[in-house]
């Protein structure tokens, strides 16, 4: 396609595909709606733990297929409440995956179990083929990430954690509004938990939901956010060992006018997305996250992309270099798996030591790359930069290569 001699990068001095005139969509995004919202709370009176909270908790839930939703401060603490809730504690281990934002390892640990970390595989997401060799007598539960939105392969952690007689909890803080086979995350296992932090899909600043199917289990995760109290009990009656992690009537307020532009965003980010996995895959050199036909919408909270160095033809670190400088925010992602982090020498029992995941040191080391989900609201046009961007970087690749 190119005739003559390929455009000079922007990291040498040329011009950038995109300017500093062309801006990407900021996050996050609100109105009017969420303007008012907050006004009636503020106004009302009534800023403590009520109707909005109750509210917001049958619309998520509707939102995503579930029975039940408890709302809470944060993901951290959707995750720290459920383990209580399941009675996970000294002495129980929980397999995580070690490319994953810290809380789905460390509220594991909070609650004095162990976290035993099984690799990912090329889908970002844990490897169900390296599962079974990791569960031992004291395994409790499989807590697989739909990492960046990409739904792990459920139907066969649902059918491990049947046949070892685990709890099977999503960490589905990367999946608002995603699909497997028409029924929504976080209540595909026996629970799941979500984060409305600021970075998040769908905000109030902080945030967090539990979802699950079983009555009971909601019952005692709602009685652990409101302090130990029970339905129906008096106020100054504690059942359980609580906290308090109740959500505010603001943020809820707040979140569910952000849910009536989560489906619409949600499509959008799909079809821009779906457009660049076409574009790029054809790339020699990379590989965006890869689908699967069991799901059936695909929520995005990171556009996931893996180099091949030598395929490509120049180091990531160059690669990412080159393609900010045309105008593209791209990022290596994680630095380290998250084993290597200081935490668990310094307060845990288990020797981490000698924990290695080849897949998820690669991603970490070499090939991982990613950008936020707000770039997959821009427009097609937008995309196509996107892609000039790329095949500009190979068309130069010569010139990037480390060596010269
Ligand atoms: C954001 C996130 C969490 C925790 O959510 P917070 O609301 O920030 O506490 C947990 N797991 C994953 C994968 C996340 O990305």
């Amino acid at each position: 396609m190119t005739i003559g001699k390929p455009k000079q990068l922007a990291l040498f001095g040329g011009d950038p595909v995109r300017g500093p005139e062309k801006t990407w969509p900021s996050w996050p995004i609100h109105d009017d709606l969420e303007r008012t919202a907050v006004l009636e709370v503020l106004e009302s009176g009534k800023w403590f733990f009520g109707e909005r909270v109750r509210r917001f908790e049958r619309e998520y839930a509707a939102f995503q297929d579930a029975q039940h939703c408890v709302s809470c401060t944060s993901g951290t603490t959707a995750a720290e409440v459920i383990l209580q809730a399941l009675g996970i504690g000294p002495g129980d281990e929980v397999i995580v995956p070690p490319y994953t934002f810290i809380a789905t390892a460390s509220a594991v640990m909070r609650r004095g179990a162990t976290p035993v970390f099984v690799d990912v595989d090329k889908s970002w997401c844990l490897d169900p083929n390296l599962i079974e060799q990791a569960i031992t007598p004291r395994t409790r539960a499989i807590m697989p990430v739909h990492f960046g939105g990409r739904i792990c392969d459920i139907d066969r952690i649902r059918a491990l954690a049947q046949r070892h007689k685990l709890t099977f909890i999503e960490d589905a803080c990367h999946s608002w509004g995603g699909k497997w086979e028409g029924k929504g995350t976080g209540a595909l296992g026996h629970c799941g938990f979500f984060s409305f932090q600021y970075s998040k899909n769908i905000t109030a600043g902080e945030g967090g939901a539990i979802l699950t199917d079983d009555p009971d289990l909601a019952a005692l995760c709602r009685s652990i956010v409101n302090c130990g109290r029970v339905e129906g009990a008096p106020w100054y009656h504690h059942e359980n060992l609580g906290t308090n992690a109740r959500m505010t009537e603001m943020a809820a307020a707040i979140l569910s006018m952000q849910l009536t532009r989560l489906e619409e965003q949600t499509l959008r980010r799909e079809c821009n997305a779906a457009y660049l996995n076409a574009e790029l895959g054809e790339i020699e050199g990379l590989t965006p996250q890869p689908a699967s036909n069991r799901i059936t919408r695909r929520a995005y909270h990171l556009y996931c992309l893996r180099i091949d160095e030598e395929r490509f033809g120049c180091s990531r670190k160059r690669f990412i270099e080159a393609a900010n400088a045309e105008g593209l925010p791209i990022g290596a992602g994680y630095p380290i798996p998250l084993y290597r982090q200081p935490v668990f020498a310094k307060f845990s029992h288990h020797d981490y030591s000698a924990c290695e995941c080849p897949v998820a040191e690669d991603l970490c080391a070499r090939s991982g790359m990613w950008f936020a989900h707000q770039l997959l609201l821009a427009e097609e046009e937008d995309m196509r930069d996107i892609v000039r961007i790329i095949i500009k970087i190979k068309e130069n690749v010569s010139a990037l290569r480390e060596e010269q």
